[in-house]
């Protein structure tokens, strides 16, 4: 049969990062299917700049206007007729944009939000890579997708593994889909056996050398610590509408079962493949459909044994605390995800240590009073003012060193 299908347009957001050079590999494959409309990231000229001259965008955007200037200065000089944007407004004129059907949404972090948003508004086809915007804004952004018909694509590759497990009919309603329960699997990262000693002086380079996958520096750190699986049980509630006792972790450290949903006859439904995420970006790319990520083949026989176990919430208490921000509800998982990110960032300065993170998340969490959180603009506050706080407790832990901007209230 002939296709009459149409290219489609794609923005990718995060370009220069793991996900985005992904994305952009999966695409190359693709060419005819899939055209690159724009490219964003924060700061990284060199790497925006080959983006430019391999997949030639309308418009390229870095929300650091500096390297902005410096990227349309070599731009300037070359071939490629692409408009350069800078500043963090450009990221959401790009996703937004009418010419635009698919945005890849890999901004790590909290700065992902506003882009995200802005494609749910328009009513893009979003493939989510940005687990933080869904954890700070979940009733939001489905309830803006709703709206506006805008579909939203997991590319989390548990969340894609349980999307593809669910009924093609699926709306958010465990019940009536005799769903007993979501069973996502986690690595356990680099620390798994770590004695407590171990992990209370591990080095943010022991915290990146993932053992199966390979991922941006705060991904690789939120591994380590488990709370990157505690951000995915949130982010599962939200997109899945299952509650926190419906939603189980097993560890899992071969990496090839993604995820799991056990119905209630028994069945237990398993997405399983080689841990490289091109796999859930290409599904979600060529969703209904399916093309070739260029993945190399799950062999059975040469994977060895398959391994399962519960994890360990003392040793890795970030776990605890999302669970424990999820039941809570309202600004808490917003709470949690900022001092995770303040956290994070410090000890990949150097300037707290590995178990420091969890001792963050947590004070925060004891420290601000939950509040309803609806609208953008209150998200946002609750983000503030957790960050303020999370770096008066870390700067504590750290030794007092470090300065806080902003106060309290
Ligand atoms: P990364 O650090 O490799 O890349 C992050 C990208 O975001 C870069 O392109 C960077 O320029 C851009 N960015 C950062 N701050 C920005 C800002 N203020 N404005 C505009 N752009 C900004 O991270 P990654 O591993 O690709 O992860 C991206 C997202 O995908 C994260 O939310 C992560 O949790 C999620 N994710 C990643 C993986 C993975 O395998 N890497 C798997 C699942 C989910
Ligand atoms: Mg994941």
């Amino acid at each position: 049969m002939m296709s009459s299908r149409r290219v489609s347009s794609v923005v990718v957001l995060g370009s220069t990062g793991s996900i985005g050079m992904s994305t952009l590999s999966v695409m190359a494959q693709h060419s005819e299917r899939f055209h690159v409309f724009a490219l964003a990231a924060n700061s990284d000229v060199d790497t925006m700049f080959s983006q430019c001259i391999a997949f030639n965008p309308r418009y390229a955007v870095l929300a650091n206007e500096a390297a902005a200037e410096k990227l349309a200065a070599r731009l300037h000089t070359s071939s490629v007729d692409c408009v350069v944007m800078g500043g963090a407004a450009a990221l959401e004129f790009v996703s937004a944009h009418e010419e635009v059907d698919v945005v890849m949404a890999a901004i790590v972090g909290a700065a992902g939000l506003a882009s995200t948003l802005g494609a749910a508004r328009a009513g893009k086809r979003i493939m989510l890579a940005n687990k933080e915007s869904m954890v700070m804004a979940g009733p939001l952004l489905i309830n803006t997708a709703q709206q506006s018909g805008a579909i939203i694509l997991p590319i989390d590759s548990e969340h894609n593994a349980i999307f593809q497990a669910l009924p093609a009919d699926y709306s958010r309603d465990v019940q009536a889909a005799g769903i007993r329960r979501l069973i996502l699997t986690a690595s356990g990262g680099p620390f798994l056996h770590a004695s407590a000693e171990a992990l209370s002086s591990a080095t943010p380079d022991q915290a990146c050398a993932h053992p199966t996958w390979s991922m941006g520096r705060k991904i690789s750190v939120d591994s380590a610590t488990l709370m990157n699986k505690g951000l995915e049980v949130i982010e599962a509630h939200f997109l899945f509408g299952a509650n926190a006792d419906q939603i189980d972790v097993v560890i899992h450290p071969q990496s090839i079962v993604h995820s799991m949903v056990e119905y209630v006859d028994g069945s237990v439904i398993a997405q399983l493949g080689s841990p490289d995420m091109r796999t859930p970006i290409a599904h979600a790319l060529a969703f209904p459909d399916r093309v070739d990520a260029g993945v190399t083949r799950l062999d059975l026989l040469s994977a060895g044994s398959l391994e399962f176990e519960s994890p360990d919430m003392q040793r890795f208490p970030c776990l605890r605390l999302a669970y424990q921000a999820l039941r809570e509800g309202h600004s808490a998982p917003v709470y949690l995800n900022a001092a995770n990110e303040v956290a994070v960032d410090r000890f990949l300065e150097q300037e707290i240590a590995f178990t420091a993170i969890a001792e963050v998340v947590e004070t925060v969490l004891q420290q601000l009073p939950t509040v309803s959180v609806q609208s953008i603009d209150e998200i946002v506050e609750a983000d503030r003012s957790a960050r303020v706080c999370a770096k008066l407790a870390s700067g504590e832990l750290s030794g007092g060193q470090s300065t806080v901007q902003g106060s309290l209230h």
